[in-house]
């Protein structure tokens, strides 16, 4: 049973409560009240197909992440100044999927406090400060992560780079300086890691460490070449730095064939940091690093989080990764995201503003251009919110917003991708080499300027 909702009146309310900058996604802005799987339901009941959110991991409302959390919350929940079994139970479970040099979890609420831990344990372990970082990355909402979070520091009104943050162009083999053509490429862009190390001893930070999405997924969900992590590493490490992988987008088998994203690199990384899908909606963060790592930072003062690694989190998080090896979702994504892949190839081939298909499993990045080859921010957003009005979600990233960013929950199904697919063909008939204009019923309500479009 629904009780009939209204939208217009919510958004009203919205604007009233809440800051400009919380933005909404699309013109239109959708309302959503249930879920289930890969669906999702809005005030009418109507159904959406999630092709977006990678939090519910392994599908909304699961029954099994229900129950456990109904369990503990009739039992306690409490904190890591008890034992308690679960909380050991979790930690055996993640590192159980790491390489045996990741041996010490620390448990939190976000990713981004997972970054902004991985921070300290860096400059803890090496006394040094300055952090490098790929271009257009983001970590995170905090004073401490947003310095290291070029999406954010560097667009229009942000806080600016730090003189301790070192970029480096992202390793984007279809836009940047070094294309697929070029077998070195994956050296060549690490190469790009030497002036930035420099720069930071030569101002006298030393280098702490860099930091970097395995994938840059707001970067344009992007796939470096293979090799590229491992050759930064080995300079960073030269330079007396630790390497930080954030896993927050590319972790938990959403990759197929990787359980992690640094797994395809081939690399090896002191700090793997996770978020997002390991709570699937419940707010969990994870950092596991080495002995030696955690023993530096545990020089210094206690380290506690009152909620982190809550009974209830941990039994959670246990139950994500559980449900990802039994119902093989991992296998799932591979299996869903190698059809959508190929359809998707398909459409490039159909149509000239499919500028690259980019992906692996469920991690999929679909770029749109312009007839001259330019980024179309205005074909993306078009495209985005035409899959809206058919009830599919999907995002758009990228410095640009040029790239449709597909990322569904792993329990996505064929049917599913299928309609993916064929809806996506017939918006993109629509478009031809310039976008209609969209008809933006939200902004005609409220006028322009509202804070939506
Ligand atoms: N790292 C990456 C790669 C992310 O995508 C995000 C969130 N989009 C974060 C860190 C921050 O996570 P949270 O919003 O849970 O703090």
């Amino acid at each position: 049973r629904y009780e009939p909702v209204d939208r217009r009146k919510v958004l009203e309310q919205r604007l009233n409560h809440f800051a400009p900058n919380l933005s909404l996604t699309y013109d239109e802005p959708v309302m959503l009240l249930r879920g289930w799987k890969h669906h999702l339901f809005d005030e009418w009941g109507r159904p959406y197909l999630d092709a977006y959110n990678n939090v519910p991991h392994v599908g909304h409302a699961h029954p099994r992440i229900q129950a456990v959390a109904a369990d503990q919350l009739k039992r306690m929940n409490s904190n890591t100044r008890y034992l308690h079994p679960a909380q050991v139970a979790f930690a055996e479970k993640i590192l159980s999927k790491l390489p045996d040099h990741l041996e010490v979890c620390y448990f939190v609420n976000s990713g981004t406090e997972a970054n902004e831990l991985a921070l300290r344990l860096a400059r803890a372990h090496t006394g040094a400060k300055g952090m490098v970082t790929p271009d257009h990355g983001y970590h995170g909402n905090t004073t401490g992560v947003i310095d290291i979070s070029a999406y954010k520091f560097n667009a229009p009104g942000g806080v600016g780079q730090s003189d301790w943050v070192e970029l480096v162009e992202v390793a984007d083999d279809y836009r940047g300086s070094f294309g697929r053509d070029d077998p070195e490429r994956a050296q060549k862009f690490a190469d790009l890691v030497d002036p930035a190390i420099s720069a930071l001893k030569s101002k006298g930070h030393g280098v702490a460490g860099f930091i970097a999405e395995t994938f840059p997924s707001v970067g344009g969900q992007i796939i470096p070449p293979k090799g590229y992590l491992p050759a930064v590493y080995e300079k960073i490490r030269a330079a007396g730095g630790i390497c930080i992988a954030d896993e927050v987008q590319t972790g938990l088998g959403r990759l197929g064939d990787h359980y992690f994203g640094f797994e395809h690199q081939g690399a090896s990384p002191d700090i793997v940091v996770l978020g997002k899908p390991i709570g699937n909606g419940h707010p969990l963060g994870v950092l596991v690093t080495t002995r030696a790592i955690a023993e530096s930072f545990a020089k210094g003062p206690e380290f506690f989080s009152t909620f982190g690694g809550s009974t209830l989190s941990c039994r959670i998080g246990k139950e994500v990764l559980d449900i990802v090896d039994e119902e093989e979702l991992q296998d799932n994504a591979r299996q869903m995201g190698a059809r959508l892949m190929a359809g998707l190839r398909d459409l490039e081939r159909d149509f000239t503003c499919l500028g690259d298909v980019r992906g692996m499993g469920l991690f999929i990045g679909v770029e749109l251009v312009a007839p001259d080859g330019s980024e179309s921010t205005e074909i993306c957003r078009y495209v985005k919110n035409r899959m809206r009005d058919h009830r599919i979600l999907i995002g758009s990233e990228g410095p640009h917003d040029n790239i449709l960013k597909i990322r569904p929950p792993l329990t996505i199904e064929a049917e599913d991708v299928d309609m993916i697919l064929h809806v996506l063909r017939a918006v993109l008939t629509e478009v031809g080499d310039a976008p209609p204009a969209p008809a933006h019923d939200h902004c005609q309500a409220h006028g322009a300027g509202c804070g939506c479009c």
